[in-house]
């Protein structure tokens, strides 16, 4: 038996606590994007196994609800320390599925654990309030309450991460969640279920099923069953589900792409910043909503850091992701190799100069070299959209005004960064970039107490925080005479 057979689980549907294994469901290859190995054969769900998840869904969230907070938060920390226990297992499996470096892994195992713990306190804290009397004797409160069954759907970048936020939310609020994890990396998710389950999580309260996307998603939203959809991933599909959506008035959380922005003035120490915005451009390939895109550069400093970058960029470790000594992993299947190929390319015939990478690696497997261009005309389409590749976009600029109006005038607005030091700037930023997060000096813009999600059509509405709880509540106004 090989390794990759010992420590990746079966793929199954789990369905009002029951585990299902594929039968004479169809089935699809999951793949191991560093090998191009089979990992497994993971079942779709037919119609009657959607259908038992919801009616589940609608069982569960009665049985969930009705749980003291203080319970349902200390079966949420059991589950992270589940978590946490089965780490190892955990993080393998996700860099297995996705390719990410297994060091990144166990930062995303450690932050989704955190996820689960701060909703599990903040769920004991869906505080209401009781108004002043207009009248002796009379009261009128304001009541939050769990929304209701919750509609999930998750990408593969974070196989841990994603799911980890959507279930935090809908469980800490009270609510049950029916969620379709990526296809690409069911396991990961399917072994976070499992704790849960094993924590105290009651039948219904979790559902996870797979399938088509095209065909699921659509029959969970309209099956009348869901109070909330929670959606991250592409502009293009989260448009289409939100007007499925708006069929029966379902909120929605909308957490989409983006195309970040990193303003780099001239006082900036600029070893420093190269450091990190080398390491925060391939950190999962640059497969990341947040990830910074279009680097512009004070043009004193232009040619120095497009230098320093390349040069960095060249000593970066690319190869598979469970040798702990690799810095980048490859493209999640061929598809995105192909379509990231195509943008250098249109970006190279644009008159963009190509410093470094621009290629496919040889080889087992859907790996795509490292790349920086510079120059890059604003008419190539990478100057336009979300590439969700390994490749940095550098330009210079001169003015503040120039480069702001640079940095706002794509309809992405999910995060951007700047690098000064200048407490001037600083303050205009964060008053005229339009994004949902700014980093000054920093990549770092997610930690669970601090909301995450975009402006514009990057979506709407936040994760994390306490916006992320109030996202799973409804208010309801109480009038007692
Ligand atoms: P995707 O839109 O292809 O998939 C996301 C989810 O939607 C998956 O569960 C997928 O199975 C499902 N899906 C795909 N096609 C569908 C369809 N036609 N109908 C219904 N459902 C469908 O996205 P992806 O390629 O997996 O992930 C990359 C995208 O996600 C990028 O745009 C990235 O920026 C974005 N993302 C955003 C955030 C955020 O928090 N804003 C976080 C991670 C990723």
């Amino acid at each position: 038996m090989t390794e990759s057979n010992t420590i990746y689980p079966p793929l199954q549907l789990f369905i009002d606590g029951e585990w299902i294994s594929r039968g004479s469901r169809n089935c699809e290859p999951v793949l191991n994007p560093a090998t191009g190995e089979v990992l497994g054969e993971l079942p779709h769900a037919t119609r009657e196994d959607l259908d038992r998840a919801l009616a589940s869904s609608v069982k569960g969230f009665k049985t969930w609800r009705a749980l003291l907070p203080e319970k349902r938060s200390e079966i949420l920390r059991q589950a992270a320390a589940l978590m946490k226990a089965r780490g190892d297992q955990i993080t393998t499996v996700a860099s297995m599925e996705s390719g990410k470096p297994l060091q990144q892994s166990r930062i995303e195992l450690h932050m989704s654990t955190e996820v689960l713990e701060w909703y599990a306190e903040e769920g004991r804290r869906a505080y209401g309030r009781v108004l002043p009397q207009r009248q002796a004797g009379t009261r009128m409160l304001v009541v939050k309450e769990p929304v209701g069954p919750v509609a999930a759907f998750t990408p593969w970048n974070f196989p841990q991460g994603n799911p980890a936020r959507k279930l935090g939310a809908a469980l800490g609020a009270g609510c049950s969640c029916i969620i379709k994890p990526a296809e690409d990396t069911p396991a990961t998710a399917l072994l976070m279920a499992r704790c849960l389950q094993e924590a105290g999580v009651p039948d219904g309260a979790v559902n996870m099923v797979f399938g088509v996307p095209s065909e699921v998603c659509p029959y969970i939203l309209r099956s009348g069953v869901v109070r909330k959809m929670t959606f991250t991933g592409s502009i293009p599909v989260g448009k289409e589900l939100m007007k499925i959506a708006a069929e029966r008035m379902i909120r929605t959380t909308m957490e989409l792409g983006g195309h970040a922005p990193v303003l780099v003035f001239e006082d900036a120490d600029i070893e420093s910043t190269l450091d990190q915005c080398v390491a925060a451009k391939f950190r999962n390939g640059g497969q990341v909503c947040v990830s910074p895109t279009r680097y512009y550069v004070h043009e004193s400093i232009y040619e120095k850091f497009v230098a320093g970058f390349t040069a960095r960029v060249g000593r970066l470790k690319v190869g598979n992701p469970l040798n702990t000594d690799k810095q980048m992993g490859p493209m999640i299947h061929a598809r995105r190799r192909e379509a990231i190929a195509a943008l250098v390319q249109d970006a190279v015939d644009h008159g963009a100069t190509l410093n470094t990478g621009g290629s496919p690696i040889d080889g087992p497997g859907f790996f795509y070299q490292p790349t920086v261009l510079s120059s890059i005309p604003l008419s190539a389409r990478i100057m336009n959209e979300e590439p969700f590749g390994p490749v940095a976009l550098i330009n210079p600029f001169s003015e503040f005004e120039e480069v702001m109006a640079l940095a706002n005038r794509l309809p992405y607005g999910l995060a951007g960064f700047a690098f000064t030091d200048s407490a001037k700037r600083v303050k205009l930023i964060g008053e005229q970039l339009e994004v949902g997060m700014i980093g000054i000096n920093t990549f770092a813009i997610s930690v669970p107490e601090s909301p995450f999600g975009g402006i514009k059509e990057s979506g709407h509405g936040s994760e994390e925080g306490i916006e992320g709880l109030e996202a799973c509540l409804i208010t309801k106004f109480i009038s007692e005479a």
